[in-house]
């Protein structure tokens, strides 16, 4: 089949498999490049890790630490008229590139939230590999089904206690329009955290641990976003922040639970990138383009790939103390959040508009991006070719 980009809103409906694996490819060749880490993850499980931050994890595990690799998301396969989703092509991209390498590659693909997934993850680490020594936790899903109660949870980004308006760029007119969120309701809260908060990463540390999965000196890591000034309302003081509040609850919880196995839990404050979650949130598009301009034009830009190379040879794996911020936080959104940056970026919003948007922004580099995340936009590729859409594990 001849795959094009078929866009609706704010996704890609399309996904190409051989440029989903290029994409793949440039990840491991970034993380081959660098200096290896001391003493890195051996047995890790990703959940998540399709696309994203926990693709990124998995490829800086395997192939900066050959580590053994358990891979969890949720994604489609082809169906014969159309294409998988991108995290389907990336994984077996991912896998292919391991078993070149020797390396223990297998995935779980189904709810990580439900008990069925969890206990297929248990068999494997039984099965091949005793216990893991570090578990990623990088879900980002609009809702949960409760797999005790069945009650499904849907996560919402509103304000809470008022409403919020600010200007945020529509991709599909290409124009910028006026949002107005209303405040959430005390049931949009209590259901956002159900999804986007730590219950789910708690439930696959108490399952693993049950099952005297977790080697001594396990660490579990679960990511996070703070953001900045202009989006402070409707995100870090929103419900999507309350879910990272409790997430970032979680993992004290359960460091003090891991004690006894002389196990860690954190969670990273990572920096605004473009992933399918996060270009479909109003406001964030608008903040990226203007942070991504700044950054690139002070030589700072990082990708998933970066952060999360930076996140394991600084942090996790530097061979020195793990040090958090006031909360206990690892931030590699530092340089997000550096003044200079948010000063510029404060300068520019209102500034903004249709006219000189191209101008002040990155915009041109946020298309490019998320084709890229669907496997599109890339030079090495012919999209004019027949492709194998219908690719297996
Ligand atoms: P993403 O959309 O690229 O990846 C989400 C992953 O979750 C995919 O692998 C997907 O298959 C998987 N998934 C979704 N629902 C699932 C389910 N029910 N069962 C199993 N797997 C499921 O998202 P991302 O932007 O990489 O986000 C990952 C984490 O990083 C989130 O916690 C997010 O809040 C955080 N984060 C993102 C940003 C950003 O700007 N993108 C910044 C900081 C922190």
């Amino acid at each position: 089949m001849i795959v094009q980009p078929r866009i609706r809103g704010f996704i890609c409906t399309t996904a190409h498999p051989v440029g989903c694996a290029v994409q793949v490819q440039q990840q491991i060749d970034y993380v081959r490049c660098q200096p290896s880490f001391t003493n890195g993850p051996k047995k890790v499980v990703v959940v998540g890790a399709s696309t994203g931050y926990g693709l990124a994890s998995r490829i800086v595990s395997a192939f900066g630490s050959q580590a053994a690799t358990i891979g969890v998301f949720f994604e489609k396969e082809a169906d014969g008229k159309r294409t998988a989703t991108a995290g389907w092509y990336n994984s077996i991209a991912f896998e292919k590139a391991a078993r070149r390498e020797n390396l223990y590659a297998k995935s779980v693909n189904g709810d990580a939230f439900s008990d069925e997934v969890k206990e297929a993850v248990v068999d494997l680490i039984k099965k091949d590999l005793d216990s893991i020594d570090l578990l990623i936790y990088s879900v980002a899903a609009p809702r949960r089904i409760d797999s005790k109660t069945g009650q499904t949870y849907k996560s919402v980004l509103k304000p809470i206690g008022k409403s919020y308006t600010n200007k945020s760029f529509n991709f599909d007119t290409n124009r910028l329009e006026t949002i107005t969120l209303e405040s959430a309701s005390e049931e949009d809260i209590r259901q956002t955290i159900a999804v986007m908060g730590g219950d789910d990463w708690k439930l696959w540390i108490d399952v693993l641990s049950q099952n005297q999965l977790l080697a001594n000196g396990f660490m579990t890591v679960a990511y996070s976003y703070m953001g900045p000034e202009v989006t402070r309302d409707i995100y870090r003081n929103g419900t999507i922040g309350r879910a990272k509040d409790h997430l970032e609850a979680t993992a004290h919880q359960l460091a003090q639970q891991l004690q006894t196995i002389h196990g860690r839990a954190f969670v990273s404050v990572n920096k605004a990138l473009v992933t399918q979650s996060s270009s479909a949130i109003p406001f964030i598009p608008l903040y990226f383009i203007i942070l991504t301009k700044i950054m690139k034009e002070k030589g700072i830009y990082e990708d998933c790939i970066q952060q999360i190379y930076r996140l394991f040879a600084q942090h996790l794996y530097s061979g020195k103390n793990i040090m958090g911020d006031s909360q206990g936080r690892i931030r590699i959104d530092n340089l997000e959040l550096r003044e200079d940056i948010q000063k510029e970026v404060q300068k520019i919003w209102p500034q903004i508009t249709d006219d000189n948007i191209e101008k002040f922004t990155d915009i041109s580099g946020y298309r490019e991006d998320f084709l890229k995340l669907f496997g599109f936009g890339l030079p090495s590729v012919d999209y004019n070719a027949d492709v194998d859409i219908d690719l297996k594990f």
